[in-house]
Formats: structure tokens, sequence, C-alpha cells
């Protein structure tokens, strides 16, 4: 069975950066499982997989645009100290979320100088071209009801 539209699969994968460095890995965990069609994965990787078959083994080269988007200045933002309510030691590196203007977004703390913070909403993988090592360990078709939630039931999928 080859994939398509509405067929459930599961895959195991390795991504590394450009630079070779290991991002994420299913090795050792059980593989990953996602509904084609419906945007659980990266468009890079998931129109890379159509036509793929159980066993079949591939490499993707995903660019930016095609993965987490490139970086946007406009999703830098910058807040005053006492903004962060109930935080006394705010550190670089540390993670905020905020209400922003499409629901709860993620920021990370960049830049403290003064009373200023400078928050990074870009996704940490923005801009990064993502070599992703796939092997489809199984495709079949999804059931109504995962096509109705728009994702995968069962083992490794979504649950209750
Ligand atoms: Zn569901």
């Amino acid at each position: 069975m080859k994939i398509e539209n509405k067929k459930a699969v599961a895959m195991h994968y390795t991504l590394t950066n450009a630079g070779g460095e290991e991002l994420d890995s299913s090795k050792g965990k059980d593989p990953l499982h996602y509904l084609h069609g419906f945007g659980n994965i990266i468009p890079g990787l998931e129109e890379e997989l159509v036509g793929k078959e159980k066993g079949d083994k591939i490499s993707v080269s995903v660019p930016p645009e095609k993965g987490y988007g490139v970086r946007n200045d406009q999703n830098m933002l910058q807040v005053k100290k006492d903004q962060f309510e109930g935080v006394d030691d705010i550190k670089i590196g540390m993670e905020v979320q905020t209400q922003g203007e499409h629901g709860l977004q993620m920021f990370v703390v960049t830049k403290v100088f003064g009373d200023t913070v400078i928050l990074d909403g870009n996704h940490p993988l923005a801009g990064e071209t993502l070599n992703f090592d796939v092997e489809v360990m199984d495709v079949r078709d999804a059931t109504e009801e995962e096509l109705e939630h728009g994702h995968v039931h069962g083992p490794g999928g979504h649950h209750h």
C-alpha cells in the first residue's frame, strides 16, 4: 500500500541540521504515527513521502520554506521586566508563553538589558534546512474517526 492522502503512516526518522548535528530521532522509541494529507508533519517531508511503501527508506532535505519557516523579525518582541508577573530572575533561554494575535505563543528570552527584555517568537528551527532519514514502518487506511479528527488513533497516536 502506497502513502497518499487519508493513509495512516508509521515511520522511524532521524532529523539532523545542515551541520550534521542530530536534533531529534525516533530510534529506540515507538515510530512516529501521522495521518497523511492533514498537515500533521511539515509540508516538505509530507510531500516526499507520497507513493512510498512499508520498508522504503528515504533521505529528504527540507528547506526552511517547507519546514518551520524562515526567521521573521516581526516575531521579535520587546517588553518591560515588570510585565513578567511573579518571575524574579529573567534569564536568557527562558521560555515564556504569552497571548498573541494568534492565541498563545511561545517565546524565548534572547536578551536582557536594564529593565528591557527581548523575546523571540520564531520557531527554534525556523531558518534551518532539515535533513530527515526516514524508514516507512507501516501504511494503512485511516478510520472514519481518524479522518474526522485529523490525526491518528491507537498505538503511537493520539489518545483521548
Ligand atoms: Zn482523535
